[in-house]
C-alpha cells in the first residue's frame, strides 16, 4: 500500500462558493455591507444570539476595533494569556496598553481564571480571554471577576465559532467577541473576521469605528441626511466577494462541525492506548464546554522529544506543527508587557505541544495512519532509551 501524504491543513471548500462569488461579479457590487455581508451578519446574529455581528477583514482587525471600543489608552493594563497569537496582544499595544500576562491551565492551554484577580491593578481596563482550540475558558469565574472590578471582557474567539460554554456560544459571553475567518480556521474566506457586540451601548460606536470614524451606517439606514467624521476609526469592512465565499461556508457550518467532532473523537480513541502507556498526553474537555474540534493536539515529554516527533512525522508525509512561542518570552513582549506571577505552565507546556492534521475531509484512514506513525515513533524512541 502506498502511503498518501497527509497535510496539516486543507482549507474548507463546500462547493457553493463559486456560485455566490459569481453572483457578486454579476451584481457589480463589491464593497462592504452588500447582500452577502448582510446574510453572513444575520446568520451570525441568529445562530449566536448576539446584539450585532459586523464582518471585518480579519480577527486581527476585530481585536483592534475592540481595543478602540474599550477606550484603551496609554498606560492602561490589559490581562491576557501569553500562550496566544500575536494579534491578541498587538491590538492593545497599538493603543498604548501594557500587557499583563497570566499563566495558563495545562489541560486546556487557556488562561487560568484563578490567577486573574491577583493580576488586577487600578490601571487594569480589560481581560482578553482566548478560547484555545474552541474550548472555552472558565467564563463564569471570569465574568464575575470582571463585574466586580468593572473590567471589560473581550473574547478572542478566533478559533471558537460553533463552540459553547454552558449552552452559550463563545464570543457572546463577554462584552465583545472576535472571530476569525482565516483559511486555517473551521470556516473561512481566505482572510476575514467578525466583531460580535454583546452590549447594546457599544453598537453605534462599533459601526462608526468600522466606517473610518464616520456615521455612514446611520446615513445608509436613512437615520441622518448627511454623513460626516465623528470619531476615530479605520476601514474595517469585509469586501463582498469574501462575504459571498464565507456565506457558502456558514450555510454548511452545522454539518462541518459534526464531521470535525467525529474526527476529533476518532483521534482521541485511537490515541488513548498511547496515553495509557504514558507516552503522550491529550486534552480532556472540561465539563460544560462543547467544543468545535478546531484542532487536535498531543503533548510530548519535552521540547526535544517534540522536535523529533514532528521531524519523524514529516518524513512519514504527515504535517504536524506546533505554536505559539509564548509572547512574554520575546523581546517586544518583555518591552510592552510583564508576566504576572510564576510561569509554571506557559513555557513548559507550549514546548511539548504538537498539533496533528485536522480538517474537514480528513479520513478515518488518515487518522489511523497518523496514529500508527506516532506509535512507531514511540516504540523506536523508547527502544533506543530502554
Ligand atoms: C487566527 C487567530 C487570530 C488572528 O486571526 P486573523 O483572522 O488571521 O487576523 C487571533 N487570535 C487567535 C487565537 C487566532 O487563532
Amino acid at each position: 500500500m502506498k502511503l498518501q501524504a497527509i497535510p496539516f491543513n486543507v482549507p474548507l471548500v463546500t462547493g457553493r462558493e463559486r456560485t455566490y462569488v459569481e453572483q457578486v461579479i454579476s451584481s457589480g457590487k463589491f464593497s462592504g455591507d452588500q447582500p452577502f455581508t448582510k446574510l453572513c451578519s444575520e446568520w451570525l446574529e441568529q445562530k449566536l444570539g448576539c446584539q450585532k455581528a459586523l464582518l471585518t477583514p480579519s480577527c486581527t482587525h476585530s481585536l483592534e476595533m475592540a481595543a478602540i471600543l474599550a477606550n484603551i489608552g496609554e498606560g492602561d493594563e490589559v490581562i491576557m494569556p501569553s500562550y496566544t497569537f500575536v494579534s491578541t496582544a498587538n491590538a492593545f499595544v497599538l493603543r498604548g496598553a501594557k500587557i499583563v500576562f497570566v499563566d495558563i491551565e495545562p489541560q486546556t492551554m487557556n488562561i487560568d481564571s484563578a490567577l486573574i484577580e491577583n493580576a488586577v491593578t487600578e490601571r487594569t481596563k480589560a481581560i482578553v480571554v482566548v478560547h484555545y482550540g474552541g474550548v472555552s475558558c472558565e467564563m463564569e469565574t471570569i465574568m464575575e471577576l470582571a463585574r466586580k472590578h468593572s473590567l471589560l471582557v473581550i473574547e478572542d474567539a478566533a478559533q471558537a465559532l460553533m463552540a459553547e460554554y454552558k449552552g452559550n456560544p463563545l464570543g457572546t459571553i463577554g462584552d465583545i467577541g472576535c472571530l476569525s475567518f482565516h483559511e486555517t480556521k473551521n470556516y473561512h474566506c481566505g482572510e476575514g473576521g467578525a466583531l460580535l457586540i454583546n452590549r447594546p451601548v457599544l453598537v453605534d460606536r462599533a459601526e462608526i469605528i468600522r466606517e473610518k470614524g464616520t456615521n455612514r451606517s446611520r446615513f445608509f439606514r436613512g437615520q441622518i441626511d448627511k454623513y460626516t467624521w465623528v470619531d476615530i476609526g479605520s476601514s474595517y469592512l469585509m469586501n463582498e466577494l469574501s462575504a459571498a465565499f464565507l456565506y457558502a461556508q456558514l450555510e454548511e457550518a452545522e454539518k462541518v462541525n459534526e464531521v470535525r467532532k467525529r474526527l476529533w473523537v476518532q483521534y482521541r480513541e485511537a490515541l488513548l492506548p498511547l496515553v495509557e502507556k504514558g507516552w503522550i498526553e491529550i486534552a480532556e474537555i472540561p465539563e460544560g464546554c462543547s467544543h468545535n474540534a478546531h484542532l487536535f493536539f498531543l503533548k510530548a515529554k519535552d521540547l526535544e522529544e517534540r522536535s523529533n516527533l514532528i521531524a519523524f512525522l514529516k518524513k512519514a508525509g504527515i504535517g504536524a506543527v506546533f505554536h505559539y512561542i509564548p509572547l512574554h518570552s520575546t523581546e517586544i513582549g518583555r518591552r510592552v508587557g510583564r508576566f504576572h506571577g510564576e510561569d509554571l505552565f506557559t513555557t513548559k507546556e507550549s514546548e511539548r505541544l504538537v498539533r496533528l492534521p485536522m480538517y474537514y475531509g480528513l479520513k478515518q484512514d488518515d487518522i489511523e495512519q497518523v496514529v500508527k506513525a506516532i506509535r512507531t515513533f514511540y516504540e523506536k524512541h523508547w527502544g533506543v532509551k530502554g
